[in-house]
C-alpha cells in the first residue's frame, strides 16, 4: 500500500537517510524503532510531505505522491505534542479540518460523533483543551485526524508524554482504531514493549538504514546482529 523507493535525505552534506526501500501492505501496523537521530521523524515527515526529499519516490496505493501538497495526501500525522486550538471546544477542534473543507453539517456531526464514540470522549465535547487531562487531549488530537478517515497514519511517539497506565490503555485504543478504520500505520516509538505488542512488523532503523524488519517474534528470536539484539532481542 505504501512504498518507499530509494528514498534519500540529506541536509547539505549531512546524509541522514542514504537510501531506504520499504513496503507496507494495506492494513499493516509497522512500528519504527531506532536510536535517537537515526532518522525516524525525518522519514515520517518526508512521507507526509512536510520535509522535502533528496531522492527517490513515495507511492501510496500505486499512485506516485512525491512532491504533492501535504494537504492533498490522504494521511494523518500524529505527534507527541498535540497542538489543539486552545480557544476552541473539543467538538470544534475535532471538526476543524472538515469545516475548512466546507463539508456538509450533517456529515461533520456524524463523523465527530463517531470519533467521540471510538475515543471514549463522551461528555467532553463542549470543554476547552485546558479543562482536559493529557490523555484526553491526546485522544482529541487523534479525533482531529480520524474525522477525515485517512487511510494512512504516521505516528511519531504519540504516547511519550503519558503516564504508564494511560500509555497502555491508549496503545490498545490506537491499535483498535487502526483496525476499525482499515488503515495502514507507521508508529515510531522508543518503547520496546509498545513495539512488541502493537506491531505486525517492526522495522529497526540505524543511521537512516533499515537494519532489520520482521514480525516481533522474528526480531526477538532471530536478531540479525548485536544491534538488533540490543534493541529488541532476547537477552544473551
Ligand atoms: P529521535 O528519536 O531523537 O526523535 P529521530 O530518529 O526522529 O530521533 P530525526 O529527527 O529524524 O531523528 O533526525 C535525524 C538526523 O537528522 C539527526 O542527526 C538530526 O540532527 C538531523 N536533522 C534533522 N532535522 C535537520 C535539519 N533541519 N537540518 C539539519 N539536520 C537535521
Ligand atoms: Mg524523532
Amino acid at each position: 500500500y505504501l512504498t518507499l523507493e530509494k528514498l534519500r535525505k540529506a541536509y547539505g552534506k549531512h546524509v541522514v537517510i542514504p537510501e531506504i526501500d520499504l513496503e507496507l501492505e494495506a492494513g499493516e501496523f509497522v512500528c519504527l524503532v531506532g536510536p535517537s537521530g537515526s532518522g525516524k521523524s525525518t522519514l515520517l515527515r518526508m512521507i507526509a510531505g512536510l520535509e522535502s526529499i533528496s531522492g527517490g519516490r513515495v507511492t501510496v496505493a500505486g499512485a506516485d505522491i512525491t512532491g504533492t501538497d501535504p494537504s492533498d495526501r490522504d494521511m494523518a500525522m500524529v505527534f507527541q505534542s498535540y497542538a489543539l486550538y486552545p480557544h476552541m471546544t473539543v467538538r470544534d477542534n475535532m471538526s476543524f479540518a472538515l469545516r475548512m473543507r466546507n463539508e456538509d453539517k450533517a456529515l461533520i456531526q456524524e463523523r465527530v460523533a463517531e470519533a467521540v464514540e471510538m475515543l471514549d470522549l463522551h461528555g467532553l465535547e463542549d470543554r476547552k483543551p485546558s479543562a482536559l487531562s493529557g490523555g484526553q487531549r491526546q485522544r482529541v488530537a487523534m479525533g482531529r485526524c480520524i474525522v477525515r478517515k485517512p487511510k494512512l497514519f504516521l505516528f511519531d511517539e504519540p504516547l511519550s508524554n503519558l503516564d504508564a497506565k494511560l500509555r497502555t490503555a491508549t496503545r490498545h485504543q490506537i491499535r483498535r482504531l487502526h483496525d476499525q478504520l482499515g488503515a495502514t500505520s507507521i508508529f515510531v516509538t522508543h518503547d520496546q514493549v509498545e513495539a512488541m505488542t502493537m506491531a505486525d512488523r517492526i522495522a529497526l532503523l540505524d543511521h537512516g538504514e533499515v537494519m532489520q524488519i520482521g514480525t516481533p517474534q522474528e526480531l526477538y528470536l532471530n536478531p540479525k546482529n548485536r544491534f538488533t539484539a540490543g534493541f529488541l532481542g532476547s537477552p544473551e
